[in-house]
């Protein structure tokens, strides 16, 4: 019999990885708040739960893709919760980007229910969530590792062990801390070029060949450039995660002060309206002041 997989959040990024789990064979029960957007899941397979324990309950890996610590928290530990309905000997798989403090709590709790936690964040956005090419951050037991590996493999390209619980969350925060500041600075950094007299294309195209060249850069500014907002990661995530990486690096006794300031571009776009959009829109407020 197919072995059950749980994915509790079906955003962005979890509805990928779902169906990645269903193209692999798994017998998939999916949770999320807003109900409907588990549709195209139900017609390709998937069972439909309405609450988080109801998707939970038989399930031998219970997977969470959601916003931040508290739908976390929610999710797990709230009414109708997964973590209560969880069997005994049950991996849970937090995905989410969160703190390493709450993966701490989680844990405790995790394994005072006779299950055990694995903190699985992820590198990656939206397109590599739906072709399966993620990379795992992953923290916890390498029993609990091996046993989950097969799942994590049908949703990525590389799965990387970092160490105990809580170390894949801190990776995934450090990696998002220098994702958010270079943003920023390209968005300042463009809408500079905008109003030099310098042609956008031509100067973007030295600075992606250039030292600064990234990625990253190369996704963003074609996106900045084009002003298409269309979300791989929605903007108002960014500003979670560079708060929960300025909280986390204090916890070490490092002051992330350009955390400080990314995060305060990225919240006057909140401010301005652009939460929902990708976080590409980030140069919005600069270039409309
Ligand atoms: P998203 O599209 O905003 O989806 C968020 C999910 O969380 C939705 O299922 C949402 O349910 C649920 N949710 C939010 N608040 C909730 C609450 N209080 N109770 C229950 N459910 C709640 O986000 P995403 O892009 O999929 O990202 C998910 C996680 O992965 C985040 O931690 C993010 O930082 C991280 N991440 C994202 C990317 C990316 O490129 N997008 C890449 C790597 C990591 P509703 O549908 O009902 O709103």
């Amino acid at each position: 019999m197919a072995e059950s997989v749980a994915i509790l959040g079906l955003g962005t990024m979890g509805a990928g990885m779902a169906a990645n789990l269903l193209k692999a064979g798994f017998s998939v029960s999916v949770y999320n708040r807003t109900a409907a957007k588990a549709q195209p899941l139900v017609s390709a397979g998937a069972r439909l739960a309405s609450t988080p324990a109801e998707a939970a309950k038989g399930a031998a890996y219970i997977i969470s893709m959601l916003a931040d610590d508290a739908a976390s928290r929610e999710v797990w530990l709230g009414k109708d919760g997964a973590l209560a309905a969880a069997d005994n000997g049950a991996i849970l798989i937090e995905s989410s980007t969160v703190s390493p403090a709450w993966i701490a709590e989680l844990a405790s709790v995790a394994t005072q229910h006779g299950t055990e936690l694995l903190d699985a964040p992820v590198t990656g956005t939206r397109t590599h969530a739906e072709s399966g090419q993620l990379l795992f951050l992953v923290g916890g037991s390498d029993r609990a590792l091996a046993a989950a590996t097969p799942v994590l493999k049908a949703m990525s390209k590389e799965i990387v062990h970092l160490g105990p619980v809580g170390s894949g969350a801190k990776m995934k925060l450090i990696n998002n801390f220098l994702c958010g500041v270079q943003i920023a600075s390209l968005a300042e950094g463009l809408t500079w070029i905008e109003r030099s007299g310098l042609e956008p294309e031509k100067a973007l195209s030295i600075l992606k060949a250039g030292a600064p060249g990234s990625p990253l850069l190369g996704a963003i500014s074609a996106r900045m450039a084009s002003h298409n907002y269309t979300v791989n990661f929605v903007l108002r995530l960014m500003a979670k995660d560079l708060l929960y990486a300025q909280t986390e690096a204090a916890r070490c006794d490092v002051d992330l002060k350009t955390a400080v300031v990314a995060r305060s571009l990225f919240e006057s776009a909140i401010v301005k309206g652009f939460g929902e959009e990708d976080m590409a829109a980030v140069i919005e407020p600069l270039r409309n002041k």
